[in-house]
């Protein structure tokens, strides 16, 4: 199973976003640690167990292997940072760092509706997960 969270693990477009989204935090205040990058499918099947066959755990997702964007390179997730600890339940520092993720163009999970996913940004470039599927990976660089 992978789970990366380094950055040089996503598509090369979704770096330069991620780098460029740590920066503008900092410039707005916000230190944030990237948590997630790339996964593979069997790491996100892990993940939809959870909450699920796994009675252990809350629900953490909603996508199974393949139908998340993690598995496609074009996702990150981020927690915000005070004194180098991380503040999973601030929600202020959430939307800081949200508003600086959509102000480059970057899609926050914080705006959706059915889930919030507040540590969540990703970038398709308008492709739709079956697009992905289908292998059109290549054209967020174009
Ligand atoms: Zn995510």
């Amino acid at each position: 199973m992978i789970n990366s969270r380094k950055i040089e693990d996503l598509h090369p477009k979704m770096q330069e976003l991620c780098r460029q989204f740590i920066a503008d935090c900092l410039a707005a205040g916000v230190e944030v640690a990237i948590t997630s990058t790339y996964r593979d499918n069997e790491y996100q099947n892990f993940l939809y167990a959870k909450g699920r066959s796994d009675k252990n755990s809350k629900k953490v997702t909603n996508a199974k292997g393949g139908d998340s964007i993690h598995n496609y390179r074009l996702a990150f997730d981020f927690v915000p940072l005070l004194a180098g600890k991380p503040q999973w339940n601030d929600l202020d520092l959430f939307k800081r760092c949200g508003a600086c993720a959509m102000l480059l163009g970057l899609e926050w999970g914080g705006e959706w509706t059915s889930f919030k996913d507040y540590p969540h940004c990703q970038f398709t470039n308008g492709l739709t997960l079956s697009q992905l599927r289908s292998g059109k990976i290549s054209s967020p660089t174009d």
